[in-house]
């Protein structure tokens, strides 16, 4: 009998794995993975920004855990010797409108204590000459890592205090008893004594296993990226970020530099026609099912129809995905676009009809299930993994 399992090996269960040992460092615990290594699905398939905190609602946990989450990752980043650079990022406004929603987004990253700094056009020219503007913020704190380091580093140290990964096993069952839960996997049946959940792209499907009703479904949107020819490796000196449209869930098309010296466009958002859909003519009869009898996710899919067109559009040409980039950085060109390995973004939909915004949990008597982690949950990973923990103590004192 172990006395946690944890589900999931991406970031999220990895960061919650080592701090549990850390606060349980006696306790038998074992993490189930359903591909054969750490951070193949989310963790590895991201932009790797280590985010500031700017856009989220102030008091959320998403702005909280960001803030925490951006310097707890260069902590154990500095601890593991794990590459990063804090590069800092310029939010550019193209047009009168975007200056408007940066005089918002200003006041917000004032709520979210961030230090920042306002650049007129010229400010900006003199920072990046290859991108044009009429102003930006500038926030020094963002950076740039690869996650699935960081979450190799985790796993390391989780079995370094002693826990077992068991990677090659996806769970198929679940069952809460009074006194233990029950794991059935494709290769074995283990009993614990607590359990915690971070499946990601197949997180309420877990919850369910459960029993449990958890209100919403993960509907997948899939992140398509370019890559830049080398010859550009040096058109940007930090993160550069379109001034994001608010009624819009994700934050447009960056540039981003990346830990390995290049420069990465993207992501995009559209629709997955399977959760783990990387590629557009992956399908998932089930998952495809799952979404179009799913009112909310119809509904979701009803209100954003058109900018949903729009990246389907974009998405489908290179032009004009090339289009939305050269609003700020013109001097770009369609050869330049190389192509890139996409994501698949894991937002949970509630029935309603609401896209989650923030980071959700799911917990009962024996078992803490993280239901919604978007990004910056790879920024937020440590907080988030220290929230976990929490919830967990307090389940074992009150069974105690
Ligand atoms: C395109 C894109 C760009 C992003 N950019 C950023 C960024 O720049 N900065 C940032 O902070 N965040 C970013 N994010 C978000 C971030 O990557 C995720 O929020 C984070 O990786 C979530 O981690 P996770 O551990 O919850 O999920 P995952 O990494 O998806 O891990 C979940 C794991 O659970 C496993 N699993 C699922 N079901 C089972 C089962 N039944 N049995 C066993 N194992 C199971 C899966 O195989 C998987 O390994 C981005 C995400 C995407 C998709």
């Amino acid at each position: 009998m172990y006395d946690f399992i944890i589900i999931g090996g991406g970031i999220l269960g990895m960061s919650t794995a080592m701090q549990l040992k850390r606060a349980y460092p006696d306790k038998r615990m074992l993490l189930l993975e359903k591909e054969s290594g750490p951070g193949r699905h989310q963790t590895g398939h991201n932009s790797g920004v280590i985010h500031a905190g700017v856009y989220y609602t102030p008091g959320s946990l998403k702005a909280k855990f960001c803030l925490e989450g951006n310097r707890a990752t260069r902590a154990f980043c500095d601890e593991h010797e794990i590459p990063y650079d804090c590069c800092g990022k310029l939010l550019v406004a193209t047009n009168v409108l975007e200056v408007e929603r940066m005089k918002a987004l200003w006041d917000r990253t004032e709520a979210n204590g961030l230090e920042r700094e306002w650049l007129t056009a010229e400010q900006l020219a003199e920072r990046e000459p290859n991108i044009t503007g009429v102003g930006a913020i500038f926030v020094p704190s963002s950076g740039i890592v690869d996650y699935s380091r960081v979450a190799q580093a985790m796993a390391a140290e989780f079995e370094r205090m002693g826990g077992v990964i068991e990677y090659g096993q996806a769970v198929t069952a679940l069952e809460e008893r009074r006194q233990e839960v029950v794991v059935a996997t494709t290769g074995g049946t283990w009993p614990t004594r607590y359990l915690v959940t971070c499946a990601g792209l197949m997180a309420d499907r877990v919850i369910r296993m459960l029993g449990q009703s958890p209100g919403f479904t993960i509907c997948p949107f899939r992140g398509e990226y370019y890559r830049l020819s080398s010859q550009h490796d040096q058109i940007v000196n930090h993160l550069i970020y379109p001034i994001p449209d608010p009624s819009m869930p994700f934050l447009g098309v960056h540039l981003t530099r990346m830990i390995d010296g290049s420069v990465t466009l993207g992501p995009n958002a559209v629709l997955a026609l399977a959760r783990e859909g990387y590629r557009r003519r992956d399908i998932s009869p089930r998952d495809l099912v799952g979404m179009a009898t799913h009112l909310g996710v119809l509904k979701v899919l009803w209100r954003h129809m058109k900018p949903g067109m729009r990246e389907m559009k974009n998405s489908l040409s290179r032009r004009g995905y090339l289009d939305e980039v050269r609003k700020y950085c013109p001097s770009l060109m369609l050869e330049d676009l190389e192509p890139w390995p996409a994501g698949v973004r894991a937002q949970a939909v509630s029935r309603d009809g609401r896209l989650v915004d923030d980071f959700l949990f799911v917990n009962t008597p024996r078992t803490v299930n993280v239901g919604n982690a978007p990004s910056p949950a790879a920024t937020s990973a440590i907080p988030i993994g220290a929230h976990i923990v929490g919830k967990v103590r307090e389940q074992v004192e009150g069974q105690v």
